[in-house]
Parts: C-alpha cells; structure tokens; sequence
C-alpha cells in the first residue's frame, strides 16, 4: 500500500527542505548558451554550464545532428550488438581513438554508464581498485559494482596513493582511477605522477576525462597531453555532454583487448539504447572541428587567465586550478547562497556550492568559463562580483 511510504517520503523530503538542501530547478527558455533567457523573463550572462568550447548551440554542430537525422533517422531503437550500429557510431569510435591517441573506443549513452560499466566486466575479488577520494559519483558506483578489493587514497596525495598501492601488492591486478580534473576546485589530477607510481608498483592507470578533455593540454587531447604522458593511461572515459557539444553520450577509450571486452561484457553497453544517429553525426563534425583547429582552446585558456587575474587582484581568494573551473572561495554555506542569488540579480548566473558537496566551511562559488564568453561577459561578472563581494563584506 502506497499510504505508508508515502508517509516516509514526505518526511524525509521536509527534512530536505528544512535543511536546505532542497534542489530547486531554474527553467531555461532559449539555447543553451554564453547568454541564457529562464522562465522568470531576464537574460542571464550563465557561468555555470559545462559549455566550456561554446559548442552547445554551434551551428556547425546543429547542421551536422540535422544532416545525420536526415541520412540514418531518429531513433536506433536497438542496442549496438543486435542492430544498433551505424558507420555513424563507427566512425565517431574512430575519430575519439585518433583524439586521444588510444587503440579503441566504445561508446556509451553517457559517461556516468561508461564509469558504471568498465570495472565489473575487468577485475574479480582478486583485484585491486584504488580511486580517489573526491571521484565522481559514477566511478564510486562502478567501483560499488564489481566484487574488487576497494582503495581509497586522499585527494591526489600521492604518498597516500603509495601506502594503499603498497598495500594492494597482495591482490592480482590494480587499477588506479581517478577524475582528471576535479569538478568542485578545477585542480588536475597529478596524472603524471600516478603514472610513475603505477609503473613502480604494476599498475593500471584510468583517468576519467569529464572536466579535462577539450580544455587541457595545448591542444585539449586532457590530461596526458597537459603532462606529456600519451599513450601510459590504459584508460580513458570521457563524456559528449561537457566540452565535446554538450548533449549526450559517453565513451570509454584505450587499450584495444580492454575495449574489446567491454564491448562483450560491459552492461550498460549491452543492455542499452544505442547513441542517436544524430549525436553520432554532430559528435563526428565536433571531432573533425578540433582536429582542424585549437582556436577554441586558446580562446578559453585567455578567457580563464583574464578572468582569475582579475578576481584575485580585486581581493577574492580562489582555489588553485589549471582549468576552466574557478573556485571563488566564500567559506560560509550561507554567504555563498546571499552572494550567488545577489550575482543573478546583477544578470550573473553562478550556482554556490557548499557541504555536504564540498567540505565542511568550504562553500564558495563556482565559476565556469567557456570560450563562448566575450571580453563584456567576462568584465560585467568581475564588476558585480566586485559590487557584490563590497556590499557582502567579503572584500
Ligand atoms: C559529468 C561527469 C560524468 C558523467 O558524464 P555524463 O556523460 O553526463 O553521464 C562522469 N564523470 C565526471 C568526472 C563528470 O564530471
């Protein structure tokens, strides 16, 4: 009977609400873009999409998703094994392996199955995954569902990482997974350094590219292009819906038999709806569009150095990063809500983050900038930050 549950339910979503934590939901009536109209009628200068290449609304790609729903249609209505796979689906595999400069790629429906689906089908109670502690909640699960002896080292310490490799010594095989850029700080994993740890200690290394891929490294090839190191991460995962277009998918790249057996065994791979033909299409154009040029990248990287020098020097502190992600740190859980919701009424959208997202007295704002943003947006966010933070105190 639904009576009692139902009970539970609305208690516990008072509890939500009581406690603050209840997520409300802004409703957005134009594309997704640099400048956004919501529902409640004003424009918006948005700083908190992962829209990091401006792509979400480029002409190129719409032309490109039309194009594809033109030649191979809507909908696949069928997983890539039984009669789910294009030449579209083909060629995007192609094209991520030559990105990244790994041996094979399979696709997902987005990179939180690609996260859920790359451990179980690998390793057995004889091995070893050893993740870091602020990983995505996708590769927590994924790990939650293979039967693998479970490490966790301390955010990107790597004396931690060494004691716990030391200890999974008495396993078979281990893998070391971590985010390559981590969402809440911006700071990039030290990918080159677990690649020297996993040498020493017969590791496998997978680097999950969500927030890295398209924006680090000179050419935005992530993390292994940022240190040099292409071709000693095993894994790679990655998603379509951050940098890459923003729409849908994700994608699991690497060493050609472990993509050969995610393909047999993977479950989300299995037993889910194969990518639109249109997403393959726009995902193919996107691939060819970086390839051709870094213009993109160099735009975000100059748009994120102009944006941070300017925030420090009007007084903020942020937290260290080396992407596209800049922390605005505030401390206070409430201060980050006064001051985000004062942002917006200056046609600033930013989201505040605070605990249990982020650590405890550790609430800030997050900032996203994206290629798309002009010198204006990016000047008219520092004057209301610097309004803001003045009225607030904070600086
Ligand atoms: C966004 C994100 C994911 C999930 O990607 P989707 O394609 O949206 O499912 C996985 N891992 C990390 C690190 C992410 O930031």
């Amino acid at each position: 009977m639904y009576g009692n549950i139902r009970e539970y339910l609305k208690k516990e979503l008072d509890n939500i609400i009581s406690a603050g934590l209840y997520k409300e939901e802004r409703i957005i009536t134009s594309p997704q873009d640099s400048v956004i109209e919501t529902s409640e009628g004003k424009e918006v200068i948005n700083f908190c999409a992962n829209n990091y290449l401006g792509l979400s609304s480029h002409p190129a790609l719409i032309k490109a998703a039309e194009q594809g729903l033109k030649t191979h249609g809507y909908g696949m209505s069928s997983v890539r094994f039984i009669c789910g796979t294009t030449d579209l689906h083909k060629t995007l595999e192609k094209k991520i392996s030559e990105f990244f400069g790994t041996e094979n790629t399979i696709l997902y429906a987005a990179c939180f199955d690609a996260n859920g689906g790359v451990f179980e089908p690998l390793l057995t109670e004889d091995d070893a995954i050893i993740s870091d502690s602020l990983n995505h909640a996708s590769i927590i699960d994924g790990v939650r569902l293979s039967k693998a002896r479970r490490y966790r080292y301390e955010n990107a310490n790597m004396n931690d990482l060494e004691i716990k490799l030391k200890e999974a010594q008495a396993q078979r095989f281990r893998i070391i997974v971590t985010d390559g850029v981590f969402s809440m700080d911006g700071n990039v994993a030290p990918v080159n350094r677990i690649c020297a740890l996993a040498e020493k200690y017969d590791s496998l290394v997978m680097v999950d590219e969500c927030h890295s891929a398209g924006v680090v490294g000179k050419t935005g090839r992530g993390v292994t292009e940022h240190f040099n190191i292409r071709g000693q991460v095993d894994i790679i995962t990655g998603t379509l819906g951050k940098a890459f277009g923003g729409a849908i998918g994700g994608f699991t790249t690497g060493r050609k038999e472990i993509i050969e057996m995610l393909r047999q065994r993977s479950r989300p791979y299995l037993f889910s709806n194969s990518l639109p033909p249109m997403i393959a299409s726009a995902g193919i154009k996107m691939f060819d569009m970086m390839t051709e040029t870094n213009a993109l990248q160099k735009k975000l990287y100059d748009n994120t150095e102009y944006f941070k020098e300017k925030i420090i020097k009007a007084g903020f502190n942020i937290k260290q990063t080396q992407s596209a992600i800049v922390a605005i740190m505030l401390y206070d859980a409430r201060l980050s809500q006064d001051f985000a919701a004062a942002l917006l009424k200056e046609g600033i959208y930013v989201i505040g983050f605070y605990y249990p997202v982020v650590p405890k007295d550790q609430a800030r704002i997050r900032v996203q900038i994206s290629a798309a943003h002009t010198l204006d947006h990016l000047k008219k966010a520092i004057d209301a930050f610097i309004k803001i933070g003045k009225s607030l105190k904070v600086i």
